[in-house]
């Protein structure tokens, strides 16, 4: 599917639920592909913000596109955060010990860095962030973190070829944002987009269904 045609079903989502399609930032997941391939399907459009979830694959693209608006969303390692200056949102912090690093890092680098708190709504073991249980705690504790702003939350729901199933679990994550008076909701991938605006997602990380 073309970009276009993913912001047209953006919006079309957007409308159904009463909401602005400016709410709603697309955040094109470039994992895996060349930035040649990039430039063919996202950035001949505009100037989107992308997402990469391994660090040495995003350092090389970094590296050549400086400019870029990168998130990172995958899991990362302590040990990695220290090449991570450019990034500009940490979509999955899941512990206080990455936390800690981020803001740590953070401080060296003399800015605040944005964060969100990964919670694994639906307690798959296979899936990395921390329980609905566990994550008061952590938000707690990234709050007192001087050089972090958590800015929101991010969950991935369960894979399930029917996207009306993840709705429960993106209910949940926009239920525990309002109560804690968050902002961002980064819900919904290739296969669930649609239903995670519907629940108030104000990013989507749409990978596969626009590089095909
Ligand atoms: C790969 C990935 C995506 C994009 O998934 P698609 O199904 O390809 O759209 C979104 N979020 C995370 C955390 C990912 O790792």
């Amino acid at each position: 599917m073309s970009l276009p045609e993913i912001q047209e079903r953006i919006n079309r989502a957007c409308v159904r639920s009463g909401r602005q399609p400016s709410e709603v930032q697309l955040i094109a997941v470039s994992k895996n592909h060349s930035l040649e391939q990039i430039q063919q399907h996202v950035l001949r459009y505009g100037s989107f913000p992308l997402g990469e979830n391994r660090v040495q694959e995003w350092r090389e693209k970094n590296a050549a596109r400086p400019e870029i608006e990168w998130h990172f969303i995958g899991n990362l390692q302590r040990n990695k955060v220290k090449y991570c200056q450019n990034i500009h949102l940490f979509h999955s912090v899941n512990s206080e010990r990455l936390a800690d690093e981020i803001n740590k890092r953070a401080e060296q680098w003399g800015k605040h860095v944005g964060v969100l708190l990964e919670i694994n709504v639906a307690a798959e073991a296979s899936k990395e962030g921390v329980t609905l249980a566990e994550a008061e705690a952590l938000k707690t504790h990234m709050q007192g973190l001087a050089h972090l702003h958590l800015r929101g939350l991010m969950t991935m729901a369960p894979y399930d070829a029917n996207p009306e199933n993840a709705r429960p679990y993106f209910r949940r994550l926009r239920e525990l944002r309002d109560a804690w008076g968050l902002q961002e909701l980064s819900m919904g991938m290739s296969g669930d987009f649609e239903v995670a605006i519907e629940e108030g997602a104000t990013m989507v990380r749409i990978g596969s269904a626009l590089f095909r």
